[in-house]
């Protein structure tokens, strides 16, 4: 077997033997933007071309029309790598969370490290994880595949966010959502008051008593509570006999997010005992914060500085503050996993807008993609070229 660094060059320059093909679908995506659950073009887009380099699909997985994983073997067994792809778009702003970049990334690397897995054990998948976004029946499709053991077999997952900065080894929020249903009792809001049941009124003091919880919040658990009333009332001289509230409730500490949504959900109890009117809360867990795998982050991290950028360094990442959450957070859960951040764009560019998705195809962007499905490829050869990397990796998983 060559040495490592062979093989990282090897992976190199077949990232750049595919590097018009990959910016091609970079753009087609872009141009093809299509919402969560619906990704169907995407997922053949990408099946199709993984198909064409050998790898062996499978479309449809768990059940959801537009994930899949496809899997390309080395000559015996070894760690499994799963480098992970998603591409869905957002309503009204196309690739605005530059998802398109993710894809391209994803295929590039899965390639790129299948043209040397015959010197190599073990086995890299390109998973296809739909609805990131959070919308349709895939929505947070790797929280579906984390609740069907899907990542418990994998040995390493990876992958890449189009970003305005790079990083590797971001923490992100878990999050729960809570929603508040209250029932009241309609009636002439001037004429007979005192027959009504106030719904709105409990709705808003729901929502008071859920902003107070915030000034007992525990600092380091980076909590964030963002909610809006859904549903107030119909005419303003009806007493409402309906309110809607519901939250968003986000930490990067899973089990005192737990607590904190149990907290949110006795403020809808309290409001609607001291209003009289009833009230039916729903709470769901969304997705789980990041479970950070330092030796795994690192392994990242250094590709990227080997290929010159020059990324945040990845011990100021694992301790920075939290800002968003991601179904990547239930992979970390599960298996070793490592996020990284390519900067396609000036701090200062907002996520989710259009100015967003436009940067995810100037050169700039296109070229931060090349460099971070390079980044990803030299990472599976890390982990499978040198199996000591997988058992670090998977030794530091079980311990924290
Ligand atoms: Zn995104
Ligand atoms: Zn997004």
């Amino acid at each position: 077997m060559r040495d490592v660094e062979e093989l990282k060059r090897l992976v190199q320059e077949a990232v750049e033997e595919q590097r018009e093909r990959l910016c091609e679908i970079s753009r087609w995506l872009y141009e093809h933007p299509e919402l969560g659950s619906e990704e169907y073009q995407a997922a053949e887009l990408l099946t199709g071309e993984l198909e064409k380099h050998g790898f062996a699909v499978e479309r449809g997985l768990l059940g959801m029309p537009t994930a899949f994983s496809a899997s390309y073997k080395g000559r015996g067994d070894g760690p499994r790598v799963a480098v992970l792809a998603e591409y869905d778009a957002l309503p009204g702003v196309g690739h605005g969370c530059g998802h398109n970049l993710i894809a391209a990334s994803a295929v590039g690397a899965g390639i790129a490290a299948s043209k040397v897995m015959g010197e190599l054990d073990g086995e890299v998948l390109v998973v296809g994880t739909p609805a990131e976004e959070g919308r349709g029946p895939s929505a947070g499709s790797k929280v579906i595949m984390a609740e069907k053991g899907f990542w418990d077999d994998i040995d390493a997952a990876i992958m890449l966010h189009p970003s305005v900065r790079w990083s590797v080894g971001n923490r992100s929020l878990g999050i729960w959502t809570v929603k508040m249903e209250f029932k009241g009792q309609t009636s002439h809001a001037a004429a007979s008051p005192h027959e009504g049941i106030n719904a709105l009124n409990a709705a808003v003091l729901a929502f008071t008593a859920t902003h107070m919880l915030r000034q007992e919040a525990r600092r380091d658990a980076n909590l964030v509570i963002h909610g809006i009333i859904s549903e107030g009332g119909l005419a303003s001289n009806i007493i409402p006999d309906r309110a809607v509230c519901e939250f968003g409730v986000r930490s990067s500490d899973d089990a005192y997010l737990k607590e904190m949504v149990e907290k949110v959900a006795r403020c809808a109890e309290g409001a609607a005992l001291a209003m009289g009117a009833k009230v039916k809360v729903t709470k769901k867990k969304l997705y789980s914060g990041k479970k950070i795998n330092e030796p795994l982050v690192e392994l990242l991290w250094n590709n990227y500085k080997a290929l010159g950028v020059e990324p945040v360094d990845w011990r100021e990442s694992i301790k920075g503050m939290p800002m968003a959450s991601t179904d990547f957070g239930d992979v970390s859960q599960r298996t070793p996993a490592a996020g990284s951040y390519i900067k396609i764009a000036d701090p200062g560019t907002p996520g989710h807008s259009r100015e967003f998705a436009d940067a995810s195809v100037t050169l700039e962007g296109l070229e931060a993609m090349i460099i971070g499905a390079k980044a990803l490829a030299m990472t599976i050869v890390d982990l499978l070229a040198n199996p000591e990397n997988a058992k670090r990796a998977r030794e530091y998983f079980n311990s924290h």
